[in-house]
């Protein structure tokens, strides 16, 4: 693979349930330009990605050709990375499953790198954010960290003695099916009953608040704003809590991280969510060393970042 050079520019696009962002940015992470699109549902959202990507290339060149009369060179975007939610196959470069977006088993193949005439990475939305949490965020310098996406779903990364955990599949990091209350939980739409996500995830947050008081409520981040005031709140927040320790408690005692790091959309409920947790592991953790639990740096920036980055890398190293 051709390699980008400290001057070269770099497009990252990354694809969510209902916008598609993307930006082309320096070494530096400066935004040269960027464009927010709704994610259109089926196959139709893989020709929005590329007319994005079309119309932030064209900017680019624009004011690189503006800049090359003015300082005499010009920047060139070298490389590009689209990140994918769902499942997704990068050494096939298939993207194989959305159930927000409803495509399956979409051959992405060169259809970029034709389209934009550079090489062109796909990878998990996830695997991307969690990396860049790890390798440029809230976890540089740790060998040993878990990454938590809390948002609609929940899942993550694991690095362990430096380097990325992906697994045979590639599919490593799925935190939120690891089951938590086998015998009286909610079944979850994996299939089996009682997944931290049924407890834990924005959407089973708002869900049990709603349950447990009869008022309905905006989302997650409600929640998190009255519990101070509103007992039932804390008892919702409390539970998700327990769920995500319970659903660590095995990870932690299989690898021993350092440092756990929350990121993504409900992570912005800041120390009410790192502070309980590390308190809960405190109070369950017998053998393994307790984890730091910190806040991620790019918040629901992750994944964008983490594709400039991965860009510019050429791999999740
Ligand atoms: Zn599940």
């Amino acid at each position: 693979m051709t390699s980008v050079g400290p001057r070269d520019l770099v497009l990252a696009v990354d694809v969510g349930g209902t916008t598609i962002k993307a930006e082309i940015t320096d070494a530096a992470d400066n935004v040269v330009c960027s464009g927010t699109v709704p994610t259109p549902q089926g196959e139709a959202a893989f020709e929005a990605m590329g007319e994005l990507g079309d119309r932030l290339l064209a900017e680019s060149a624009a004011s690189s050709m503006a800049q090359r009369t003015s300082l005499g060179q010009g920047r060139r975007v070298a490389r590009a990375a689209v990140v994918l939610p769902g499942i997704v196959d990068p050494v096939r470069s298939l993207a194989v499953f959305s159930s927000n977006i409803g495509w399956r088993d979409v051959k992405v193949g060169t259809r970029f790198a034709d389209r934009w005439r550079m090489p062109v990475l796909i990878e998990h939305d996830v695997a991307v954010a969690g990396w860049a949490e790890w390798r440029y965020g809230a976890g540089r310098g740790y060998d040993d960290v878990c990454v938590l996406i809390l948002g609609t779903g929940i899942s993550g990364t694991l690095s362990i003695g430096g380097r990325l955990v992906r697994g045979a599949a590639g599919q490593a990091g799925e935190y939120g099916h690891i089951p938590v209350r086998h015998r009286d939980g909610l079944r979850c739409p994996c299939g089996n009953i009682g997944c931290v996500e049924t407890v834990a995830s924005g959407a089973s947050i708002a869900r049990a608040y709603a349950e447990r008081t009869g008022r309905e409520i905006s989302g997650a981040e409600a929640v998190f704003a009255v519990l101070d005031s509103d007992p039932d709140a804390r008892a919702v927040v409390d539970d998700a809590v327990d769920a995500l320790a319970e659903g660590l408690f095995g990870v932690i005692h299989a690898t021993c991280p350092e440092l756990v790091v929350l990121g993504g959309g409900l992570a912005r409920a800041g120390a009410a969510l790192t502070g309980a947790l590390q308190d809960r592991l405190a109070e369950l953790l017998c053998v393994a060393p307790v984890p730091r639990v910190v806040l991620g740096e790019f918040g629901a920036r992750a994944g964008l970042v983490g594709a400039a980055r991965y860009a510019r890398a050429g791999a999740l190293e």
